[in-house]
């Protein structure tokens, strides 16, 4: 087990600078590993680089946050074309959503009776995808909580007082960006997000896989996924999740094997062809 297929820095919530992680990475002999920060590719310039110096193969990949049925649901995109301009616009709506939306969490923040700023989430995010973990952290950093966890248990997740919602994106449209712009789409963690209902409708929509591989999915859930995949031939993905290593998950705990990897390069070339030759049939239309 070679490859680690879900990893963020400090591009989104990560606390580990890509080339940080490179390093830990490259330390516990991980081969391969992907970056796929939240709703940014910031991070992909300085990963690819310094894997390319130590020889660890680095697979851009990115995770967008959707919504279906007042649940999150996170789709990865691998091997995407991070510089396509749809990818682009699609991010830098999403990076402005998550600004506005900060404004108005800081606001309900401090209606409730917490001392926080604007400015002191900023500095804690450093990144480009601002978030609740960065406002957790800045919390916590103030003694309201012992920890991340609890500040999103007891005051952050949905339904509770200091939850604000972001702009509700589809499933279906972050596979659709995906597939635009060359990357294979993998559903995140479906256990978590509770969404083995949603993975028929988004294999009708060009969803190429599923992470199986998940710290939260037991034996069962794995089995469960291993056999989904089977039932409408998803490729099979994994990964770690990790955030920080203070954190619940750490790199390299979940891992595919070569085989894993071809795969996704193989659907990841499927996906180009397709593209081409769609492009070849209609552009005399055009
Ligand atoms: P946001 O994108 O700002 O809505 O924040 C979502 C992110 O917060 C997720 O991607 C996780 O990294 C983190 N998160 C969500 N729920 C929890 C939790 N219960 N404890 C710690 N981190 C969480
Ligand atoms: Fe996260
Ligand atoms: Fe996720
Ligand atoms: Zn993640």
């Amino acid at each position: 087990m070679i490859a680690d297929l879900h990893i963020h820095t400090t591009a989104s919530d990560g606390v580990l600078t890509p080339r940080q992680l490179i390093g830990l990475a490259w330390n516990i002999g991980l081969k391969v590993i992907a970056i796929t920060d939240h709703d940014t590719v910031s991070g992909l310039p300085e990963g690819l680089a310094a894997g390319k110096e130590c020889g660890l193969e680095v697979i851009p990949g990115v995770e967008l946050s959707t919504e279906w049925e007042d649940r999150e649901i996170h789709i990865l995109g691998y091997f995407i074309d991070w510089h396509h301009e749809i990818l682009r616009s699609f991010l830098a709506q999403m990076r402005q959503d998550r600004w506005k939306r900060l404004s108005k969490m800081v606001a309900r923040l401090r209606y409730l009776g917490y001392d926080i700023s604007e400015e002191e989430v900023k500095e804690e995010a450093r990144g480009e995808a601002v978030g609740r973990p960065h406002v957790a952290d800045v919390l916590v950093k103030k003694g309201y909580f012992p920890d991340r966890k609890t500040a999103f248990l007891e005051l952050l997740e949905r339904g509770r007082k200091g939850y604000v919602p972001r702009r509700k994106v589809e499933p279906g449209e972050a596979v659709e960006v995906i597939l635009k712009c060359g990357g294979v789409p993998v559903l995140a963690h479906p256990g978590f997000s509770r969404a083995d209902g949603l993975i028929p409708h988004l294999v009708n929509l060009g969803l190429w896989g599923i992470e199986v591989y998940h710290p939260s999915h037991d034996q069962e859930a794995v089995e469960r996924y291993l056999q989904m995949a089977r039932r409408h031939n998803l490729l099979i993905t994994g990964g770690s999740d990790f955030h920080s290593p203070q954190g619940e998950y750490q790199l390299g705990q979940c891992r595919v094997g070569p085989e894993e990897v071809e795969e996704l390069r193989w659907a990841h070339r499927q996906i180009i062809k397709r593209k081409a030759l769609t492009y070849n049939l209609t552009k005399d239309l055009y």
